[in-house]
């Protein structure tokens, strides 16, 4: 008895923090973040920019868990022309780089690569100044390739890999699709697709409007794309399409709900909520008990 209300309450809690998260929410879509013109720097440039020892303030967190936006910005400069405070991302990295829309690029005057961001090699140069220096980066310059950040979990059920390329179309006043959009993959990401300005003002589309795969990578890519799917040679996965691997700590209804497979597969350790345990039953799926 006691036990059942506490899971009542549990359940509870989760919706409202469920609620919050888009991508149970909205099931498939997911949300697009625009990335307007920025600097990663390595350390030893944000010295020879501000100066020695010198740390970057975080002004505000992005929405990738650990990233900030910095209160610093510099002056980037091309041939043809230079940009003013350009927003410095935190924290430093190992490689410093520049990333500009082809709007940019064309005032600065110069032709950046369309790249995925940390591919840096070849990519064009450019002069960065701060308040106590200026470094010349013989490469770093780059267009950011649209990309797609996930966890584990939101691949699965969305269907594709890390490193694939799919097919997207953003919602908004004036729909646009967009190929060759990048799946990347990590425990540390959340689920954002992230366009440049260029990529937002084609389709007039604002923070907050969500973007959906529309290729089925399981069926129209293979048929249509062969060549890349061997390239890619990625190991299937062994698990058919219609069970679906729960990893997280507390399966709820609501998750249940979000979850288009007929079966679903849960650790021993996850906790089933008895609503959950409800819907599973209502949408005639199966639960199975991985027992590792
Ligand atoms: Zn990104």
């Amino acid at each position: 008895m006691q036990e059942n209300l506490v899971q009542k309450i549990v359940e509870e809690v989760l919706q409202q923090v469920l609620k919050n998260q888009p991508s149970l929410q909205h099931d498939h879509k997911i949300p697009v973040g625009v990335s307007a013109r920025h600097v990663h720097l390595a350390q030893t440039e944000v010295e020879q920019l501000f100066g020695e020892n010198y740390q970057l303030t975080p002004k505000f967190e992005l929405s990738q868990p650990g990233q900030f936006a910095a209160e610093e910005t510099v002056v980037i400069a091309g041939p043809k022309g230079s940009i003013e405070r350009v927003r410095i991302l935190g924290p430093a990295r190992s490689l410093s780089q520049v990333e500009v829309s082809f709007t940019d690029a064309i005032k600065l005057g110069v032709t950046p690569p369309l790249r995925i961001s940390g591919d840096v090699k070849g990519s064009s140069p450019i002069t960065l100044i701060g308040p106590r220096g200026s470094v010349v980066l013989k490469e770093g310059l780059i267009v950011a390739k649209a990309h797609i950040h996930m966890t584990p979990a939101d691949s699965t059920r969305l269907q594709v890999k890390d490193g694939q390329s799919v097919q997207i179309k953003l919602d908004g006043v004036r729909p646009i699709i967009l190929s060759d959009v990048m799946i990347r993959v990590s425990e540390r990401y959340r689920l954002e697709m992230h366009i440049d300005t260029d990529e937002a003002n084609a389709g007039l589309i604002k923070q907050g409007t969500f973007a959906e795969i529309i290729q089925a990578p399981s069926s129209t890519q293979q048929a249509a794309q062969p060549v890349v799917q061997q390239a890619v040679s990625l190991p299937e996965l062994p698990e058919s399409k219609a069970t679906y691997h729960f990893t997280k700590k507390l399966l709820s209804q609501v998750e249940v709900a979000a979850i288009p497979e007929p079966e679903i597969i849960v650790s021993k350790k996850t906790i089933v909520t008895a609503l959950a345990h409800d819907k599973i039953r209502e949408l005639n799926k199966t639960l199975t008990v991985n027992k590792e």
